[in-house]
């Protein structure tokens, strides 16, 4: 009898997971809570080390082709335009995708999701909240709210930031909140015919407010801070969306909002990623500032390692102190470099202090203008930094031939 896991969560990280453990040679069962597959717009750019993990899903090709291919990206000033540009082409030498891939999470979903569909080893179920794990040191159950209790060899937890599980194992969540909470607006304008040289991905500093402008296949999405003066009801009121969004560009009639979502920040992380038999990966271990996108990233880059360290485990190739070391070493990623990237970013964009700002704009400035300044940048923006930190560890578990 092949080793079976069961998947809480079938967001990106859940999906990925499951993909992994198949391909490892598992059963796997994936529980989703709600009835279909969220589809709220959230995280929308895989970063090319991120698309390197999954090439070997064979859905890249697929996600390109709903997705929007983003080589450059810019820190502007709302004033002076364009003040740094990188071009992720000059990777080329490192990475199979030398591009962001503007693409929402929901499509990867979808599109593994589908994938499944063919497999003879994944069962997915939905309308399966999960409200309790239980390790029993070599093996795991997940019970169901339906009071059902599924018994598996182990048990992962992607069910996200609330993670039901991470609570049933009484795990710490430490961290911080930000003051400032994240108004992203959405509309179809075309921004990119009225500001000039802008590019897919766009950092927009600004005195007065600071903003992230992205472009999707169908929308433009800007990300801008709210501070305590503001309630979420206020900030989501469409005065607030036109003001804002006028102040992007200036029209004589009113944008159309597609979408306005308001959430709260944090850097948050678990104080341990594998507890018995039990893994966590993706927010339900950490969750972190989404400038920089690396929190949707970083989980699906968990789920790689870790789920093929757990088939390792299960099928007896490798030893559990291998997967608590794996554990170990993407928990000290996701404090080390997720953490400190994001929150780097968030001061360079929000720092209060004028002068502070300005000189953020110049040392980006000075890298973006020194080739190899530029590409030691971009190796770290594009995580690829990150995938290398984990190199031995996934030649280990067979997962990935690195350049
Ligand atoms: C409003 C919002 C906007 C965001 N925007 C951005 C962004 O612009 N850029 C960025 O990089 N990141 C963004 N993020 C973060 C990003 O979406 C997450 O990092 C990413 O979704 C993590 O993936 P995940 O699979 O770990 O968790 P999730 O995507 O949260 O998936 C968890 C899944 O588990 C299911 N689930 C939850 N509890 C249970 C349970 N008890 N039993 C069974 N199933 C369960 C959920 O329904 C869900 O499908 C945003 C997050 C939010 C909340």
């Amino acid at each position: 009898m092949p080793p079976r896991v069961v998947v809480v969560g079938a967001g990106p990280v859940g999906c990925v997971a499951a993909a992994e453990l198949a391909s490892g040679g598992v059963d796997v069962t994936l529980l989703e809570a709600s009835l279909e597959l969220p589809r709220e717009l959230r995280a929308s750019t895989f970063h090319p080390a991120t698309l390197d993990l999954l090439e070997r899903f064979g859905v890249v090709d697929k996600m390109v082709q709903r997705g929007l291919i983003a080589p450059r990206f810019a820190y502007r000033d709302r004033r002076q335009g364009v003040v740094a540009e990188f071009d992720l082409t000059a990777l080329a030498d490192v990475t199979d995708h030398p591009f962001r891939l503007q693409c929402e999470q929901f499509k990867l979903c979808e599109i593994m999701l589908n994938k499944f569909r063919s497999m003879a080893n994944v069962a997915v179920r939905f309308g399966a909240e999960v409200v309790g794990i239980v390790d029993h040191g070599g093996s795991a159950s997940a019970q169901l709210a339906s009071g059902e209790m599924l018994a598996a060899d182990a048990v992962v937890a992607a069910d996200g930031a609330a993670s039901a599980v991470r609570k049933s194992l009484g795990l710490a969540f430490d961290g911080m909140t930000y003051e400032d909470r994240y108004l992203v607006l959405s509309t179809p304008f075309e921004m990119a015919d009225h500001l000039a040289d802008l590019a897919y991905v766009n950092y927009i500093s600004d005195p007065e407010e600071w903003l992230v402008l992205l472009r999707t296949v169908d929308l433009w999405r800007a990300l801008f801070p709210v501070g305590d003066d503001e309630t979420d009801d206020e900030a989501l009121s469409d005065e607030s969306a036109q003001r804002r969004l006028q102040g992007i560009v200036a029209r004589d009639e009113p944008f159309e909002v597609a979408h306005r979502t308001i959430y709260r920040v944090h850097q948050r992380v678990a104080d341990r990623f594998a507890v018995g038999r039990v893994v966590l990966m993706g927010d339900a271990a950490h969750i972190n500032n989404p400038l920089g996108g690396m929190g949707m990233n970083g989980g699906v880059h968990d789920a790689v390692l870790l789920g093929a360290s757990l088939a390792a485990v299960l099928r007896g190739d490798l030893g559990a102190d291998r997967l608590a070391h794996h554990a170990q070493l993407r928990r000290n990623l996701a404090i080390d470099y997720v953490r400190r990237q994001t929150h780097d970013n968030a001061q360079s964009l929000a720092a209060p202090d004028s002068a502070d700002r300005q000189r953020a704009l110049d040392l980006m400035a000075a890298r973006a203008a020194d080739p190899d300044k530029a590409r030691s940048y971009m190796l770290q923006a594009s995580m690829i930094n990150a995938k290398d930190a984990m190199r031995a560890e996934l030649e280990e578990v067979g997962v990935f031939k690195t350049g």
